[in-house]
């Protein structure tokens, strides 16, 4: 991914540690990655692959895969091979786990080793394999499997309660020397979300993956995410993310991409400006939106095109964006960067701005 100059609203982002994941940088001035994890039964080693692949042709930066059982480990180290992207192993409780993960070629593992030393204390082991090769680590604080003993302390998972068990655990890891892990400190309420990690943030150094934690369905998992990551990373918070949504995880991706893109701090590829229309419409703008989208979700240049119900703002707007169309009386007027280059009878919307969208695009991939 490539980052945008930060704008106005942006602050500077706030320098943490940078950390390899796999080939991709997270932390310091790498761009802020987007991450999914699969929904597959991992040791289904085919159907799993698949998924990275659909996730890796979404633009996923980083993929994670859950490790529940010893078949699951067990696959990693074919998955870790085959996929285009860095795989992290998703692992609660299990040291062998790690280290299959670890020795598997998996670019990073999420662990908590808090959990780890309650069972067995190889927390040393696993920073020094995890050093010998090259395999970073997430400490991954959730609201719901918060150390009883905090629950206790602060009477339910509050921001306090996350980052104290979140800087507790780094600290298991930091007295090995070992530093080359991120930290996410997730809960399902945004608000609360927001302030952990913003409290983590004025701690310490450490590398962030934010997420909101089980989010919910499409619509509302998208809402809180958003609202979430925008008033963190508008404070220059945030390394990587994974937007949770029970919904496939192609769409966390989508989302993902979506929500850097809107803040500019990822390069946009295409974007519509479509009105919400209203009662001044002259042609069907939700079909017209949905027609361009569709005609042009292929096109991976910075591409802005307008698409307005009438001519009050339409003309205003088509002209502003790269192409764009500002429809009335059964016509539409096309206009490429402010020009009128064609007006054209309302069923021709659609295929011109397709075809002016495919020759303009031309020409930047060759410019
Ligand atoms: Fe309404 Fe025209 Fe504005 Fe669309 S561009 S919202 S139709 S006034």
């Amino acid at each position: 991914p490539t980052v945008k100059k930060p704008r106005e609203l942006i602050r500077p982002r706030k320098k943490t540690r940078q950390i390899k994941v796999g080939s991709v940088l997270v932390g310091g001035d790498a761009p802020v990655s987007v991450q999914s994890m699969t929904t597959t039964k991992t040791h289904e080693i085919g159907p799993t692959l698949q998924q990275i692949a659909e996730l890796t042709a979404a633009g996923c930066d980083i993929v994670r895969v859950a490790c529940p059982r010893q078949e699951d480990a067990d696959a990693l180290s074919v998955i870790a091979k085959q996929s285009n992207i860095p795989v992290i192993a998703d692992i609660h409780f299990q040291p062998k786990y790690v280290f299959a993960a670890i020795k598997g070629g998996c670019a990073a593992v999420r662990v908590n080793p808090g959990n780890i030393r309650k069972f067995d204390d190889q927390v040393k082991d696993i920073c020094q394999a995890a050093s010998d090769y090259g395999c970073s680590l997430r400490i991954g604080v959730n609201a719901g499997s918060l150390d009883p003993r905090l629950l206790k302390k602060y009477g339910k998972a509050t921001p306090e309660a996350l980052v104290e068990s979140a800087v507790w655990e780094a600290s298991l890891f930091e007295e090995h020397g070992f530093h080359d892990f991120k930290i996410s400190v997730k809960h399902h309420d945004p608000v609360t979300m927001v302030r952990a990690y913003e409290l983590l943030s004025e701690q310490g150094d450490w590398p962030l993956h934010l997420g909101v934690t089980e989010a919910g369905p499409a619509f509302q998992g998208t809402i809180k995410s958003a609202t979430a990551f925008g008033a963190l990373l508008s404070r220059g918070i945030g390394d990587t993310i994974r937007v949770s949504l029970s919904a496939p995880p192609v769409e966390e991706v989508k989302v993902g991409i979506e929500i850097l893109q809107s803040l500019g701090l990822r390069e946009r590829t295409l974007e519509i400006v479509s009105c919400p229309s209203c009662g001044r419409a002259q042609v069907d703008v939700y079909k017209l939106a949905e027609d361009v989208t569709e005609g042009l979700k292929d096109l991976k240049v910075p591409l802005r095109v307008a698409v307005m119900g009438c001519v009050v703002n339409g003309p205003g707007e088509a002209r502003e964006a790269d192409l764009g169309c500002a429809s009335g009386n059964g016509k539409g007027q096309i206009f490429i960067k402010g020009e009128v280059v064609a007006t054209v009878p309302e069923d021709q919307i659609v295929p011109t701005l397709i075809e002016k969208a495919n020759e303009l695009a031309e020409k930047m991939g060759l410019e």
